[in-house]
């Protein structure tokens, strides 16, 4: 028994009732209110519930049916939920028909750079402002971002230009100073599988973008999205930014399959980052088309004003002209597949 499907006409009262049995057998509900009824994820070792405890939570006042679900996670399924997950943040609705694309530097270098990059993806029709401020970096003598600062940095580039902002947590002891700027918590790649920060992230309240491991299954990924929804915080954004494979033409090899994979299988919203996916300016492009082409709810694309000076992922970045000349391509793959950008 992992999920309980509520009768429309069910009560608060009858809501605590059923909780409380829950609890009483060592689990947990994860109560989720839709439009037409309300659905309970049975959080705990569900594998240990037996056929009659499973009657007699059926049996309850208020109980329509439960379910059980065959697939390691539960909260991120399609089978808890049908419809897809709306995220909003700052206002700006993610999972929508509207494709999100979050635009901005790898690395916060400078608050002028940062503004200035802020303010041109903004007139070419970005909806958030992306930039490290703590970056996850191969070799320890290479540039690690500027902290706080680099977090103050993309504050002021929102207070410019409005557009909220989504930034890489890396140590939950960061974590105070990291809801004080940032409107999206990004978790990259190297800690997907960081179960203690992915527990501390499911704690708070900002939507979470979850990027892909570099050599990981859909099904470890989406188990990653479990161990943040486990703790109650439900919006999780996937992010496929390419995996390792035997390819060296390119960075990393951009799984767009996973794009309807994940649809089908999880009712979470969908981005793809063709910037790490592929590791090179020139092919940028034509993986952002390919995108939202599979389905893609929004795109990571990293932009610089001087890519030849960045910091960090120069080669794949943008120059700004290359980002607005993208934005207006993009608009008619959008709507062949009935999207708006
Ligand atoms: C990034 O977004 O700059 C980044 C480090 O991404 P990833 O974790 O996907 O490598
Ligand atoms: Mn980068």
């Amino acid at each position: 028994m992992d999920i309980i499907v509520l009768k429309p006409s069910a009560t608060e009262e009858e809501l605590k009732h059923i909780t409380k049995k829950l609890e009483s057998m060592g689990l947990r509900a994860q109560v989720s209110k839709g439009t037409e009824r309300t659905i309970l994820g049975v959080i705990g070792d569900t594998s240990k519930t037996t056929e009659e405890v499973e009657n007699s939570v059926r049996a309850m006042p208020g109980v329509e049916n439960t379910v059980r679900v065959l697939k390691p996670y539960k909260l991120a399924s399609r089978e808890f939920r049908k419809a897809p997950t709306v995220i909003k943040s700052r206002g700006v609705i993610i999972g929508g028909k509207k494709i999100n694309v979050m635009a901005g530097p790898c690395s916060v270098e400078n608050k002028a750079m940062m503004v200035d990059v802020a303010k041109k993806v903004k007139s070419a029709g970005a909806d958030f402002i992306r930039g490290g401020a703590y970056k996850p970096r191969t070799s320890p003598y290479s540039f690690q971002g500027l902290g706080e600062e680099g977090l103050q940095y993309m504050a002021m580039a929102r207070e410019k230009t409005g557009l909220p902002v989504v930034t890489e947590l890396m140590d939950p002891r960061d974590m105070e100073v990291m809801e004080k700027y940032c409107d999206i918590i990004q978790i990259g790649a190297r800690n997907m599988q960081n179960f203690r920060l992915l527990l501390e992230v499911g704690k708070s309240r900002k939507p979470v973008l979850l990027k892909r491991g570099l050599s990981a299954t859909i099904k470890e990924w989406l188990m990653s999205a479990e161990y943040i929804m486990s703790q109650g915080n439900h919006d999780v954004i996937m992010c496929e930014r390419g995996i390792r494979t035997f390819e060296t033409a390119t960075r990393n090899t951009l799984d767009l399959s996973a794009v309807p994979v994940l649809k089908s299988l999880t009712h979470l919203p969908v981005v793809v980052d063709p910037s790490h996916g592929v590791g090179y300016r020139h092919l940028v492009a034509p993986m952002a088309k390919a995108a939202i082409a599979a389905g893609a709810d929004g795109l990571m694309i990293e932009v610089h004003p001087k890519p030849e000076e960045a910091l960090s992922d120069g080669e794949q970045s943008l120059r700004p002209d290359e980002f607005k000349k993208l934005m207006k391509e993009l608009q008619a793959v959008a709507h062949a597949v009935g999207r708006e950008i």
